[in-house]
C-alpha cells in the first residue's frame, strides 16, 4: 500500500479506533475524526509514535454538513492525497419499540449514520476521482439486511448504507475507486452503552458468547483495502460464531 493518507471517522472508540491502528500499521498516514478530543489526541499519539506515521485530528460531529464542509477544507490542506475514507462513525440509540420511540433518537441515528457518511462521501469522491484512485469503505452492519424488535430506525439506516454503497458503486463505475460494505454482527465496543444513553453494559448481553472484538473488523478493513486494484471487495458479512443470525434467538449462549 502506498504511504498515502486515511479518513478513519468515528475513531475515538470501538471499530474506528482498532481501524486507524491497524491501517497506521500498514503504513498509511491517519486522519482521526470524533468528537472527543482528549481521546482523539491521545489516540492519534499512541499511533503516530508506535508505527512513525503522520496523523492529524479533526475534532467534529459528521451529522452537521458545515462542519464537515469547514474541516474538510483542512483535510485538503494537509492531505491533498486521501486514498482511504472509512465511514465508521455512528450509533445505535434506544430499545423501544417504533410506537414509543423517541423522535430525538431517530433524527440522531438518522443524522450520523446516513447524512454523516453521505456528507463524508460527497466531499471526498470528487478528489478521488481527480486523483485516480481511492477506496471507500462503509461500515454497515448485518442489521441492514435483516431486523429486529425495537431495531427499526437503525436497521433502516444500516439498509441505508448498504444501499448508498451499491449505488455509489454503480455511480463511479469507469473509476478506479472501490466501495466496500463491511457489515458487523455482534461486537464488544461501547455501541452497547450509547444505545442505552451512556448506561452501564448490562452483563446479560455477552454472557456465555463470544462478541466480535473491534480488531476483527479492523483486519477485514486492512484486507479489503490490501486487494489488488482490480478486486472489489463488495460486501462482507461478518458474524460471531456464537450467533447466526439477527434477533435474540440466534445466539449460541453456553451458559
Ligand atoms: P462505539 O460507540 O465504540 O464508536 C462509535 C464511534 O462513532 C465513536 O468514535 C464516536 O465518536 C463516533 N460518533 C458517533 N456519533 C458521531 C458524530 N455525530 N460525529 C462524529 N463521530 C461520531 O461503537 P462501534 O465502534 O461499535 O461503532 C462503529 C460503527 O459500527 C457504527 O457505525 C455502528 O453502527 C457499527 N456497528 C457496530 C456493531 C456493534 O455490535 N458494535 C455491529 C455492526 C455495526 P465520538 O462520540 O467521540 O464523537
Amino acid at each position: 500500500m502506498k504511504k498515502t493518507w486515511a479518513i478513519v471517522t468515528g475513531a475515538t472508540s470501538g471499530f474506528g479506533k482498532a481501524i486507524a491502528e491497524k491501517l497506521a500499521s500498514d503504513g498509511l498516514n491517519i486522519i482521526l475524526t470524533g468528537r472527543r478530543l482528549e481521546r482523539l489526541t491521545e489516540i492519534s499519539e499512541k499511533i503516530a509514535a508506535a508505527y512513525k506515521v503522520k496523523t492529524k485530528i479533526l475534532n467534529f460531529n459528521v451529522s452537521s454538513w458545515s462542519e464537515c464542509q469547514t474541516k474538510f477544507d483542512e483535510i485538503i490542506s494537509i492531505a491533498p492525497e486521501i486514498e482511504v475514507l472509512v465511514n465508521n462513525a455512528g450509533l445505535g440509540r434506544g430499545i423501544e419499540k417504533l410506537q414509543e420511540g423517541k423522535v430525538s433518537d431517530w433524527e440522531e441515528m438518522i443524522d450520523t449514520n446516513i447524512k454523516g457518511l453521505l456528507y463524508m462521501t460527497r466531499l471526498v469522491v470528487p478528489h478521488m476521482i481527480a486523483q485516480k484512485s481511492g477506496h471507500i469503505v462503509n461500515i454497515g452492519s448485518v442489521v441492514g439486511r435483516w431486523t429486529y424488535p425495537g431495531g427499526g430506525v437503525y436497521s433502516a439506516t444500516k439498509f441505508a448504507v448498504r444501499a448508498i454503497t451499491e449505488s455509489l458503486r454503480m455511480d463511479l463505475m469507469g473509476t478506479p475507486i472501490r466501495v466496500t460494505n463491511i457489515a458487523p454482527g455482534m461486537a464488544e465496543t461501547e455501541f452497547v452503552k450509547v444505545v442505552l444513553h451512556g448506561a452501564e453494559i448490562p452483563k446479560a448481553v455477552y454472557q456465555g458468547m463470544t462478541p466480535l472484538k473491534a480488531e476483527d473488523i479492523a483486519e477485514s478493513v486492512s484486507w479489503c483495502l490490501s486487494r489488488p486494484k482490480h478486486v472489489n471487495i463488495s460486501e462482507l458479512l461478518i458474524y460471531p460464531t456464537d450467533q447466526a443470525g439477527v434477533g435474540p434467538g440466534y445466539i449460541n449462549r453456553k451458559t
